[in-house]
């Protein structure tokens, strides 16, 4: 089968397209033949070798996949599913998952929007509902929503009754976070967005704030909150300054999530929760650009610096 491979840690360039052989799942393990992979910036930071944990080189990056079960001991050989993890890489046309990883794919779903569904959904999920506590009628802004967190961000804040803000760079950005579910869309490039967004929320102020670039916002976030409101904070590329005064007299809170956090029976009540949402429709992956998988280099250029319009993913 033809994988992605880096034998070295660096720049985009490090990803090979090669044949290597085809993976062998084990007991309590699926074997998956991928139809599209999702890409996270993750994988570019540790391609980088510029991240806390680091895997043994040679490997094969990606978590995030759908497909169709090829070979297994427990799940339907032949069904379409999605996988929220993978033991020998998700770039890749074929991937072991262990079982627990592998979940049915919806038939109103592309594989595309299944490789969408892992990483994004279940860090939104982690973020808005177990670690900020998110309840109906509270007003959030997703700092970022035009990307594969915040798309999903934004529909599972809608679903569970919130009242939905969103930012993003560009017109095609905004365009698309309104036309996603959220009541209004600021352009994090304006230099008074933060203003607008604060007459958007009148004098109560935002409840909850899921910040995608806190390395930017952070300080900027504390005065747009109301009392004991939450900023959780998913992504973050460097050092920022904050006032903790502005933390004080609303008694708010800073909270720092990582998708490693839930164990397995967690992960399975996130992925639960997240196929209940697709049943019901109120849960739609946006697929903003595909890109095949030997061009896996440019995907990783692309996720670093392009504006986002959705989920990149990589096709087979
Ligand atoms: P993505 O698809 O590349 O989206 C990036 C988002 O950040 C876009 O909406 C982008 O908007 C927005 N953005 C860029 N500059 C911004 C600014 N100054 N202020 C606010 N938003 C800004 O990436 P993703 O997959 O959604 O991931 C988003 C971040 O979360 C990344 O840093 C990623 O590493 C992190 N993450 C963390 C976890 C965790 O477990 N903690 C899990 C998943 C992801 P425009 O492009 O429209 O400007």
């Amino acid at each position: 089968m033809k994988a992605i491979r880096i034998s070295r840690f660096g720049g985009p360039e490090v990803m090979e397209y090669l044949d290597v052989p085809d993976p062998v799942p084990e007991r309590g393990q699926v074997l998956v033949r991928l139809h599209a992979a999702g890409v996270n910036p993750v994988e570019a930071y540790i391609r980088e070798g510029k991240y806390m944990k680091l895997p043994p080189l040679p490997f094969t990056p990606g978590a995030d996949g759908a497909g169709i079960i090829e070979e297994s001991g427990t799940l339907p050989v032949g069904s379409r599913v999605f996988v929220t993890s993978s033991v020998t890489g998700a770039y890749a046309e074929k991937a072991v998952c262990a079982a627990e990883d592998v979940y049915p794919l919806s038939d109103r779903m592309t594989f595309a929007q299944g490789a969408a569904l892992g990483v994004p959904y279940g860090t939104a999920t982690w973020a808005l509902f177990y670690r900020g506590q998110a309840k109906r009628g509270e007003t959030v802004l997703i700092h970022g929503a035009s990307g594969g967190v915040g798309t999903a961000a934004v529909q599972l804040a809608r679903a569970a009754g919130l009242r939905v803000f969103g930012t993003a760079g560009t017109p095609e950005g905004l365009e698309l976070v309104k036309r996603n579910g959220a009541e209004a869309a600021f352009n994090h490039k304006e230099p008074d967005y933060l203003d607008k967004i604060k007459g958007a929320a009148g004098d109560h102020g935002l409840d909850m704030i899921i910040e995608m670039a806190a390395h930017h916002n952070l300080g900027k976030d504390l005065p747009l909150l109301a009392k004991s409101g939450r900023v959780v904070v998913i992504g973050s590329r460097g050092p920022v300054e904050i006032d903790a005064r502005n933390l004080m007299g609303r008694e708010a809170d800073i909270r720092g999530i990582t998708f490693f956090s839930p164990g397995a029976e967690l992960r399975a009540e996130i992925y639960s929760r997240i196929s209940a949402g697709i049943a019901d429709g109120s849960l739609n992956p946006i697929v903003g650009t595909a890109i095949p998988l030997g061009e896996a280099g440019r995907a990783h250029q692309h996720i670093m610096t392009s504006s986002a319009l959705g989920k990149l993913v990589l096709t087979m």
